[in-house]
């Protein structure tokens, strides 16, 4: 049979202790476990080791390295019906567990990602943005734990969602305590201002917070199982100038960094009077198709039917797709809420479109709920979504108090603004790269360079023991916007030759307040070089009232 091969070769691995590596068995009926970064395949259903021909076909695909494939290919094939080969099929075994040990090394956990040096600039940019953006607005950063308590998520987050379900992080400590890595932030950030009273003080309450989150979901992009999030928290007003107020700090992020194409959509999902009619309507709708319901929205059904309404399952969502919708239900109360948040938001002249189908995927949420979504990055377009929590923190053991937040995920921010070609801010370059020539050179090169660092110019010397030739190379692909020989020549007479990269222009420096005065000309000249540029030909000398 298909699969007992398959575990056969399980069997034969874990007894070479691989079963702690992600391997996934695939057999001939495309059974899969998942985690696997590669797939183990044995065509020939009916090999065993010990008895008949094992492998006439044994193919390993998708080795997430390059080396030795075809070898591993080709062994097995080489097997013959003999009994004796069982040594060498358990060294062709040996040998791929060593490989996929080797690559684990060098092979990042699926669905996480590293910001490289040549990237983490415009991370910087869009984190910068973010807290000078909520600050403007009186939201002052908090920091929370990486994990909580299980128990915080379950409750907060809602135990018939999808991501306390099946994408959360869960595990047992040291202490036997059931620990989780935050899949979101608002649940600790309720928390915290909960345990350490911030309630107490003025109200509202503004913060914003900077995470990495963690949900174990299908990989794909902009969406990863560790990603991060800028979001912001508003605590103590039930007024819709609230709502608008964190919608609006939104949009202007989306503005300040340079992402236009958003389209704002508004739903509310009202309160618990007027859900409980809802609710009832909806189970009243999707009783009618308990047989199609995937199992676990059998489950809520009984326990919450709106979670039904976010189901990933095509099934599910296209049943769902013709449910009542809430915006039908809403009390009293809850639509002078929404009628007062999108009038404001029309005052505002901020566009936005009502779309029912906006539940967002938390329980938490009550009234007004809004995502930022943008065509251009994919069915996954959600770069912003947030809404009102009236009931969250007295849920969660703190005072009565209403509150609402958003968060928006930074990996699909940076996509959107690769996608609208928003600008990012260019790297700090290297200011003066010093070439000494030498051993008594290198010594003053190494001070000289401390010293103008110090004034805060951003400098380089010779760490690698260079010809001067290969130096200048050096110096050329650093970008250094200026160089300086120092040579025994140089040494003796206290001075050196300033050259400046992008003119070619050399002049004579002595080495001391000289050269400190000559890089600030440059690195001067070089500025105000850019700043006519981006202004493209405009009369820099009347603008500045001044003599460049
Ligand atoms: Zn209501
Ligand atoms: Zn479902």
């Amino acid at each position: 049979m298909a699969l007992s091969g398959a575990i056969w070769i399980g069997g034969i691995l874990s007894g070479l202790r691989l079963t702690e590596y992600p391997l996934t068995l695939r057999p001939p009926g495309g059974l899969a476990k998942p985690m696997g970064i590669w797939e183990l395949s044995a065509p020939d259903q009916s090999f065993s080791l010990r008895r008949s021909p094992f492998a006439r076909r044994f193919r390993i695909s998708r080795l997430p390295f390059s080396g030795g494939i075809g070898r591993f290919l080709l062994f097995p094939v080489l097997f013959s019906a003999s009994r004796d080969r069982e040594k060498e099929f358990s060294y062709f075994l040996r040998q791929i567990g060593e490989t996929i040990a080797m690559s684990l090394l060098t092979k990042a956990p699926r669905g996480t990602q590293d910001a490289l040096p040549a990237d983490t600039g415009k991370w910087r940019h869009i984190e910068k943005t973010a807290l000078e953006t909520a600050a403007l607005r009186g939201f002052r950063e908090i920091r929370i734990p990486t994990f909580e308590h299980t128990e915080l998520f379950s409750r907060g987050v809602g135990d018939t969602t999808d991501v306390v379900q099946k994408e959360m992080y869960t595990f047992e400590d040291k202490g036997g305590r059931s620990i989780t890595l935050r899949p979101e932030g608002t649940a600790g950030v309720v928390r915290s201002v909960i345990e350490n009273s911030l309630l107490a003080g003025p109200l509202p309450l503004r913060v914003c917070y900077l995470v990495s989150c963690f949900r174990y979901e299908k990989p794909q992009a902009g969406r990863l199982r560790e990603f991060h999030q800028f979001g912001a928290e508003m605590f103590g007003s039930a007024s819709p100038a609230a709502d608008v107020e964190l919608i609006s700090m939104a949009a202007d992020l989306f503005r300040i960094l340079g992402i236009d194409g958003l389209t704002l959509k508004l739903n509310s999902i009202g309160c618990p009077t007027c859900r409980k009619e809802y609710h009832a309507a909806l189970k009243a709708y999707f009783s009618a198709h308990t047989e199609e319901l995937c199992g676990t929205c059998m489950t809520r059904l009984e326990k919450n039917p709106m979670r039904i309404l976010d189901c990933k399952s095509p099934i599910c969502s296209e049943i769902a797709a013709k449910a009542p919708v809430i915006t039908d239900y809403l009390c009293d109360e809850c639509r002078e809420h929404f009628e007062g948040v999108k009038g404001m938001l029309t005052d505002l002249g901020q566009p936005f479109v009502v779309d029912p189908t906006i539940v967002r995927g938390l329980d938490y949420y009550t009234k007004t709920v809004f995502e930022f979504v943008c065509d251009r990055i994919g069915a996954q377009g959600t770069v912003c979504g947030g809404g009102r929590y009236d009931g969250l923190v007295a849920q969660l053991g703190g005072p009565e108090t209403p509150a609402l937040g958003f968060a928006m995920g930074l990996e699909r921010l940076l996509l959107t603004m690769d996608a609208c070609n928003c600008p990012f801010p260019e790297d700090k370059k290297c200011d003066l790269y010093i070439a000494p020539l030498g051993a008594a050179a290198a010594r003053k090169a190494s001070t000289l360079a401390e010293e103008l660092r110090r004034e805060g110019f951003s400098v380089e010397t010779d760490v690698m023991g260079r010809s001067l030739k290969a130096q200048m190379k050096y110096a050329d692909k650093l970008g250094a916007s200026m160089t300086l020989v120092l040579g025994e020549d140089e040494l003796a007479r206290n001075c050196a030759n300033l050259k400046n990269m992008s003119t070619g222009e050399t002049r004579e420096v002595s080495l001391g307040a000289d050269l400190v005065s000559a890089i600030y000309d440059v690195s001067i000249s070089d500025v105000i070089g850019k700043i006519s540029d981006s202004f493209e030909g405009a009369d820099l000398k009347s603008l500045f009232g001044m003599e460049l």
